[in-house]
């Protein structure tokens, strides 16, 4: 039957955790078919959207046996020709399942199956000519569709139906008659109207305005900037002017910030400096909203889009830049799902569209100012706060002798009081919420930890609970030691839950706000407690890294660090980076506007090298003297390391499976190496991960490094298919995991 009926074959990604197409069967006459377009296909006994990738191919399967597709989606492609590319280059380089890798560029109503799409152009009304007769006659006949005129007619470009409603309720009756009667047209906006762009900007100062012009010489090439600028340097004013200068040129932007970095603040900031010309694309957003934003911006009517990680993958009319602010921040590296690094992949789209990119941040991460040592990207400075705040003082205040009352040295305490005292406000930053993070029996030493993972649990006092933290399963505090009995059941450590209620005893009467995921369970929340603390009043405030960036604090005069000592000897090779970066990044809230403030970072290390260059506060230094470690360790970004992860109820399983992994690549490996092939790839493991049991999952993996990432690259592409092939069972997972971010 199918022989005689016209078909070709065709290829169609799948959100599904494989690594190939599906093949179907399309109409001959579906000559519009295009790569791109969505189409509803039978899938075993159900249905599912598939995107077009390829036609008029070939199959390995008889096509007696493939299924014709049942009905086309889209009479457009829903993913550009470029989004195709970038999406294969990323399922190729991050090694992922190339269905899933497609269908997460797409916003999430395409993904699903129903294709009821809103319209999301924006339409306009216009009047035709009407001369004075045909006036008087529609005035006299209707007088309220000649109001409708009238408000029509007072606008020079016209006005859309939504805007007209707010001045005239039911107008949708009148402007059908006037349609009619041929007296207004309406025309559909294709772009964004430019000469409405006048953005009410800082004048650049001479830092800023070098910086900028040194970016805008690059328009319309490929190049990869890094801006670092302490906080409150101006980097975000020197983003405005790139910004408007695009808009003024008719192309667009693509502006990503951490998920922690899109807050009310930076909304209002954008929205004051481009008004309707910016989308946001925030999570509180519903699927047709986001999918609303999605589509103006692809069809080139708004030029600004502010969004978060998954932005990188909006579709664009005609984009000139692209920014990424805190470029170093880890919430840019998507860690389940489909892994990949919406930084990397923005630079790798810039390079394929030959557009500049910003990376904007303090403290750039390793991996880019080694690009900028190797003369890849271009390094670009801002050393001078804004308004004249001079940098906070770093001072390192070794605890090792000390005896902390609330988990403050005195000598901190004592600052403290002086700040407060002279109205200033104090932060505090510690990094861990809750109330203790261990419960133990002083008796016999065992320890609260939680059943589903290796990890304590953390005592909850406000709720009279033991939370972990990493799976978020609950008990009853323990009145008797469950494995001895005894009643002796004490905890230790500092939360940001103890230290706000210590705070409240040592400062009687003195505002403590205190900021963590326990008591900002929303935007508002958010908001409430940064207009508290940008009232100035005096103030402690207490928070976890929710508080360390980007917002504007002005009335900080001290920062102290807690609790950082745990990173210094941390087996995760990024610890010190992060360390570094996080002391930075929080100090640099003190002492903005013009007070001068003042770091403290306790430790029990003071002697540590980190600790001892921290002071210098010259991130450049820092970040070198690390680069150099990594260097001897050949640690990455002086090798690449691929990761195989797999997860199972067993550990042995986990651990088998990485084992059948191993003896593919081996094999592969020492056969290539016959070939003539350097293979110098290591392949460590299978471990149990860092923390093997997570969620009730015992997890662990197997690393390959090398510094010859093309040699990696062919190994894994040889293998994969190998490894895809190896038989797996229903309660075992495994990924790969391509740049990780830890290893
Ligand atoms: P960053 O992004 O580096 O933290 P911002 O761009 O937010 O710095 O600037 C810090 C503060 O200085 C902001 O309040 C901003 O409005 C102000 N500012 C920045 N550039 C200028 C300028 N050229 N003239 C006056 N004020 C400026
Ligand atoms: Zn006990
Ligand atoms: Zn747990």
């Amino acid at each position: 039957m199918k022989k005689q009926s016209k078909y070709q074959i065709a290829k169609f990604a799948l959100e599904l955790p494989v690594y190939h197409l599906f093949d179907y069967l399309i109409e001959a006459s579906d000559e519009e078919a295009q790569a791109g377009q969505r189409y509803l296909l039978p899938f075993i006994s159900r249905f599912k959207v598939g995107l077009l990738i390829e036609k008029n191919t070939t199959s390995k399967i008889d096509p007696e046996k493939l299924r014709f597709v049942t009905k086309k989606l889209d009479q457009q492609p829903q993913l550009s020709s470029h989004l195709q590319q970038l999406a294969a280059w990323m399922a190729e380089y991050y090694l992922q399942a190339i269905g899933e890798v497609y269908f997460q560029c797409l916003p999430r109503l395409l993904r699903k199956k129903s294709s009821k799409l809103p319209d999301n152009r924006i339409k306009i009304w216009q009047v035709k000519e009407i001369n004075q007769p045909d006036r008087l006659k529609l005035r006299n006949k209707s007088l309220k569709q000649h109001e409708v005129l009238q408000i029509i007619e007072q606008s020079p470009t016209g006005l859309s139906q939504e805007v007209i409603r707010k001045i005239f309720p039911a107008c949708q009756t009148q402007i059908k008659a006037l349609e009619k009667k041929q007296l207004i047209k309406e025309i559909i906006i294709d772009r964004f109207d430019v000469t409405n762009v006048k953005p009410d900007l800082y004048q650049l100062q001479d830092e800023q305005q070098q910086v900028y012009q040194n970016i805008s010489k690059t328009d319309g090439q490929f190049c990869v900037h890094i801006l670092q600028g302490i906080t409150g340097s101006g980097k975000t004013e020197v983003y405005f002017h790139l910004i408007k200068d695009q808009i003024r040129q008719n192309k667009q932007v693509i502006y990503l910030v951490p998920e922690i970095g899109l807050t009310p603040q930076l909304i209002k900031r954008t929205s004051r400096a481009f008004g309707d010309l910016a989308l946001i694309s925030h999570s509180g957003l519903s699927d047709i909203q986001r999918y609303k934003a999605w589509d103006q911006f692809r069809l080139g009517l708004k030029p600004v889009l502010l969004g978060t990680r998954s932005s990188v993958f909006s579709e664009t009319k005609n984009l000139g830049l692209i920014i990424i602010d805190e470029e170093h921040d880890s919430s840019f590296r998507q860690q389940d799902g489909i892994r990949y690094h919406a930084r990397d992949v923005a630079i790798k789209r810039a390079q394929l569209l030959k557009i500049p990119i910003l990376l904007g941040t303090a403290t750039p991460s390793l991996e880019s100012l080694n690009n900028v040592n190797k003369l890849h990207y271009r390094l670009h400075h801002l050393n001078q706060r804004q308004g004249g705040g001079q940098t906070p003082i770093i001072q390192i205040l070794d605890i090792s002798k000390s005896y902390l009352q609330a988990g403050l040295a005195a000598e901190l305490i004592e600052q403290i009081r002086q700040q407060l005292k002279q109205g200033n406000q104090v932060l505090i930053y510690l990094n861990r919420r809750g109330f203790a993070p261990v419960v133990h029996c002083h008796e016999c030493g065992w320890m609260a930890s939680c059943q589903q993972c290796d990890a304590k649990m953390t005592l909850h006092q406000s709720v009279n609970q033991l939370i972990c933290h990493h799976c978020g399963s609950r008990s009853q505090l323990f009145a008797r030691c469950p494995s001895c009995n005894s009643g002796d059941i004490k905890h230790y450590g500092i939360g940001t839950e103890q230290l706000e209620l210590s705070l409240s005893e040592l400062f009687e009467g003195v505002d403590i706000i205190r900021i963590d995921r326990d008591t900002i369970k929303n935007k508002n929340d958010f908001e409430t407690r940064l207009q508290q603390i940008q009232s100035g009043k005096a103030a402690i405030i207490i928070g976890t890294q929710m508080i360390a960036k980007g917002h504007d604090y002005a009335n900080i005069t001290l920062v102290a660090v807690l609790e950082s000592d745990q990173a210094l000897y941390s087996g995760q090779y990024r610890a010190s980076e992060r360390l570094a970066q996080t002391i930075l990044q929080v100090s640099g809230r003190a002492g903005r506007a013009n007070k001068v403030g003042k770091a403290i970072v306790q430790t029990r290390f003071a002697d540590h090298p980190l600790m001892l260059s921290i002071t210098t506060q010259d991130y450049s230094d820092i970040a070198q003297q690390i680069l150099l470690e990594r260097k001897q360790f050949a640690f990455p970004p002086y090798s690449r390391v691929v990761i195989f992860r797999a997860d199972a109820t067993e550990l042995e399983k986990a651990i088998n499976k990485l084992d059948e992994i191993k003896k593919v690549l081996q094999q592969i490996n020492s056969g290539d190496r016959t070939n003539g092939n350097s293979g110098k790839i290591s392949i460590l493991g299978p471990v149990p991960a860092i923390m093997s049991k997570r969620i009730g999952r015992y997890r662990a993996q197997l690393s390959l490094i090398s510094n010859d990432f093309s040699a990696l690259r062919s190994l894994l592409k040889m293998a994969l298919p190998e490894i895809v092939k190896l038989k797996i069972s229903k309660q075992l997972k495994w990924q790969v995991d391509v740049d990780p971010f830890d290893l």
